[in-house]
């Protein structure tokens, strides 16, 4: 506290992101980063890019990318929008489409942005409970409510939801925006995004982070018809003119064109999952069904505390979550094989 503060600054609750440790050789299973690393030609596009063009302000539009992100999906530029991480997306689309008068709805085990963006935009929130078995049941969301904002799959369970689930929570809220948050959809589920042409109000947020390997360069996208784009666009343009600069830019559309690297790695992702998913049960693990880069599992005899700490003590780090219905569980990303191994290797030792 400080008497310099804004007086809404002590009211923020701030997320807190999974920590980025310095230990040596350490298996960093703890952010739902991609093991594989980006695409070359992405990393080559970004080297052309660090020269002196650097002197000039980058594209404020991003166009060439969005036309990029445009082709994969077969829209236009002007229904994509691109922002610094999927996380200043989601943040713009809350102050543009999710702030209304009546409440916002999102599950009450979700990603732990949504509660942080309400607090500082002042939005008004009911969080939905997630049914028994961890789901999203989407017959609890016919309610009255201004907006509403899901994770598919969802976070942390990394549980999804069918293509037709998703159209029927679409259709039944023809008045209110529904924004889907994919930013783990490329491992196993089944994207929205061709939802949008039918519904006008449907936002679906992606991110270079997860199934592009790009957490460090920060871009994230959505793609929606076009006057929910212009929303996103105006605070946007009143908040900063070039979230992305060139060199990310650069990276980002040569990622976004590399379509075979992107296949091969997503692919050897969702094979190690199954794998670890398998592993996990055989040692008395439940695991969750899981269509995304990380695992969620408990073991009925080790509380998810402890079992984060030991796999700590062994320079193996996971994602622990100390709150309701979500102690006992870990979040485990999926790694490398040999990660994945080292994991199990340890949880024999643990369990
Ligand atoms: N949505 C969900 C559900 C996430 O788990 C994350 C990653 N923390 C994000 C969005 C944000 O990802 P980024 O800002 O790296 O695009």
């Amino acid at each position: 506290m400080s008497k310099f503060w804004s007086p809404i600054v002590a009211t923020l609750k701030p997320y807190v992101a999974g920590e980025q440790p310095r230990i040596a050789d350490l298996v960093k299973l703890n952010t739902n980063e991609n093991p594989y690393g980006p695409s070359p030609k992405a990393i080559a596009a970004m080297q052309a890019a660090v020269s002196d063009s650097l002197r000039l302000y980058p594209d404020p539009s991003a166009l060439g990318l969005r036309q990029a992100i445009a082709g994969i999906y077969g829209v236009v530029a002007e229904e994509v929008f691109v922002g610094n991480g999927s996380d200043e997306v989601l943040a713009h689309a809350f102050v543009a489409l999710l702030k209304h008068e009546k409440p916002l709805l999102y599950p009450d085990i979700t990603y732990s942005f949504y509660p942080t963006y309400c607090r500082l935009f002042g939005i008004e929130a009911v969080e939905v409970p997630l049914q028994q078995d961890y789901t999203i049941e989407i017959a609890d969301y016919r309610q009255a409510c201004g907006a509403i904002i899901l994770p598919n799959p969802n976070a942390p369970t990394g549980t999804g939801l069918p293509h037709s689930v998703i159209e029927r929570l679409v259709a039944e809220h023809p008045d209110q925006p529904v924004v889907v948050d994919e930013a783990y959809i490329d491992f196993g589920g089944e994207s929205a995004v061709p939802l949008t042409r039918k519904y006008d109000n449907l936002l679906v947020v992606h991110t270079l982070s997860k199934s592009r390997s790009l957490a460090g360069l920060r871009v994230g996208y959505a793609i929606g018809q076009r006057p929910l784009i212009d929303a996103l666009e105006r605070v946007k343009d009143s908040f900063n003119s070039y979230p992305l600069d060139r060199v990310a830019q650069a990276g980002a559309t040569a990622a976004i064109e590399d379509v075979a690297w992107f296949d091969e790695t997503r692919a050897k992702v969702i094979e190690v999952r199954e794998r670890v998913s398998a592993a996990l049960r055989q040692r008395g693990f439940e695991v969750l069904p899981s269509q995304a880069n990380f695992v969620f599992t408990r073991h009925p005899a080790h509380p998810g505390g402890d079992l984060a700490k030991a796999l700590r003590e062994r320079a193996i780090l996971v994602r622990h979550f100390a709150k309701p219905r979500l102690s006992d569980f870990l979040r485990i990303t999926i790694g490398t094989p040999a990660e994945c191994d080292r994991l199990i290797a340890a949880l024999d030792e643990i369990v």
